[in-house]
């Protein structure tokens, strides 16, 4: 990552021109979008290292495009916000913004935090890269071989169950919507597939993960009028 790749979606062009002023030196490569839907499209498109997000965007707001790009990626995102913009703030955290930054912030400032960020999400990847398997007391999944161990006993599980635990498995307390579980395990070909797909497989999973067994700190979780999550008990 000698030259991250930083997309800034900000709709006001002196905000874009502070951007570039702070960043424009420091060997990013800097790209911008001027709504949010051209954010997430450029977001798709470039896969960044690191986005910028303004909170106050016209149409499809920094709220939304957050949820949106976090739904599919998991890239860092900073939300550019305004002193007083407290209520957002939390919210944007969190709908899984990274951090925050609030104008009118220092250049040095802002390139701190995106520094900051860049190693910590290195760090992350790197730690995901080493962690194949994924352990839980009373559960193994191991992607590799492809199998899923509960109490030590093999379990036998369908390709797409397995690319649903281990989906929701690698994010644990992650909230999934339906919908991005159906986009993400099943692919963009399903888009407007049936919703009771992902409950079906939950359903299955449930079975033969949890029942006849003892009681395990982890579980599909339903969260009502949202969708699913792996939970585990802190
Ligand atoms: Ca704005």
């Amino acid at each position: 990552m000698s030259h991250p790749t930083i997309l800034c979606i900000e709709d006001e062009e002196a905000a874009c021109q502070q951007v570039r002023g702070a960043l424009g030196k420091e060997g990013f490569e800097l790209r911008f979008a001027a709504s949010g839907a051209e954010g997430v499209e450029e977001a798709r498109r470039l896969r960044p290292d690191l986005i910028l997000l303004d909170l106050v965007l016209p149409e499809v707001g920094g709220l939304e495009v957050c949820r949106r790009i976090r739904g599919e990626m998991n890239v860092p995102i900073i939300m550019l916000t305004v002193k007083g913009e407290e209520v957002d703030r939390v919210v944007g955290l969190e709908i899984g913004a990274d951090d925050y930054i609030a104008k009118p912030y220092s250049p040095r400032e802002l390139v701190a935090r995106v520094r900051a960020m860049l190693r910590r999400s290195a760090l992350i990847k790197e730690a995901a890269e080493r962690q194949k398997t994924l352990s839980f007391p009373g559960l193994e999944i191991d992607l590799p071989t492809r199998t899923v161990k509960a109490d030590g006993e093999s379990v036998h599980l369908t390709p797409k169950e397995f690319d649903l635990l281990y989906h929701l498995a690698s994010q644990p307390r992650h909230v999934f919507s339906r919908e991005q579980i159906l986009e993400q395990v099943w692919g963009y070909q399903t888009r407007g597939g049936d919703l009771r797909t992902v409950d079906t497989h939950i359903k299955r999973l449930r079975k033969k993960l949890q029942e006849g067994r003892g009681d395990h700190p982890w579980s599909m979780a339903t969260v009502w009028g949202v969708g699913y999550k792996f939970d585990v008990a802190p």
